[in-house]
């Protein structure tokens, strides 16, 4: 599509800044503004491949089994990952990593157990509840659970006390490998800031920016969100971001 401006033109991206640059002039000598959509490569994909570039496969997720991710998943909310594995080494060596284990065990013991992790109680009840969700649901089987559909599944372990989108997606893509995007606080802050999302941006909306770019793709899922959590941690902070530094930084052109 063609037109000539007469009065003020509208604002315009970058791109097409780029695009009018190298616009053709009219017989006549006057500018003609040629504006056509360009096919730019997928910008998550180069945030992907920039990130993947410097700090190559992140070996997602830490666990020796998929109820260990499943326990990773549920003691790391609001805490660091360093008092998570405390926390699982000493279920480890109390017999305790296991479904069975954590349904038998007296609360205040698997409460003292998981101490270092934070919010102990309520995430002794929350091990507690996705036990009794296994068993009731499943009859205690990770496969039969994880066999399961995955927009069913996810429903239903939304439905389970203190599992929310995060740790549910957390579950299914790192234990059970379904198709799912994790979205965090990493992830929200550095879209935000990159101009993707507003800081309120709804949890659902963020996943699906990924999961309808990617469609199906687990692995590369995988990679990605912890790729961010990595950029998070070294370079995103919530004070004073390390852009200069930053394997995103070049996406931040344009005054963001
Ligand atoms: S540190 Fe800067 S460049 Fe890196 S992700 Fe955060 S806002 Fe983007």
């Amino acid at each position: 599509m063609k037109w000539a401006p007469k009065a003020a033109p509208a604002p315009v991206s970058v791109a097409q800044r780029k695009h009018a640059a190298r616009s053709k002039r009219s017989s006549a000598g006057s500018p003609v503004v040629e504006i056509r959509e360009e096919k730019a490569p997928p910008p998550l994909d180069d945030y992907y491949n920039a990130m993947f570039t410097a700090f190559g496969p992140q070996h997602w997720w830490p666990g020796n089994s998929r109820f260990e991710i499943i326990v990773g998943a549920i003691l790391t909310q609001n805490t660091s990952w360093t008092n998570v594995e405390r926390a699982i080494a000493t279920l480890r060596s109390a017999g305790m990593l296991t479904p069975k284990g954590i349904t038998a065990a007296p609360l205040a013991r698997l409460e003292r157990m998981i101490r270092s992790s934070g919010y102990y109680r309520q995430k002794a009840r929350k091990l507690k509840e996705f036990c009794a969700f296994l068993q009731r649901q499943y009859g205690g089987s990770l496969k039969r659970m994880f066999d399961t559909p995955t927009i069913l599944l996810r429903d239903q372990l939304l439905g389970v006390f203190g599992i929310g989108p995060e740790t549910a997606d957390s579950i299914l893509l790192y234990a059970g490998e379904h198709p799912v995007f994790v979205v965090d606080a990493y992830t929200r802050r550095m879209l935000a800031r990159h101009g993707w999302v507003n800081e309120k941006a709804k949890y659902e909306d963020i996943r699906w920016k990924f999961e309808e770019q990617f469609p199906g793709d687990t692995r590369r899922f995988n990679e990605f969100h912890a790729l961010i959590v990595n950029t998070g941690k070294h370079y995103c902070r919530t004070q004073k971001p390390l852009c200069g530094e930053c394997p995103l930084g070049r996406y931040l052109e344009d005054g963001r």
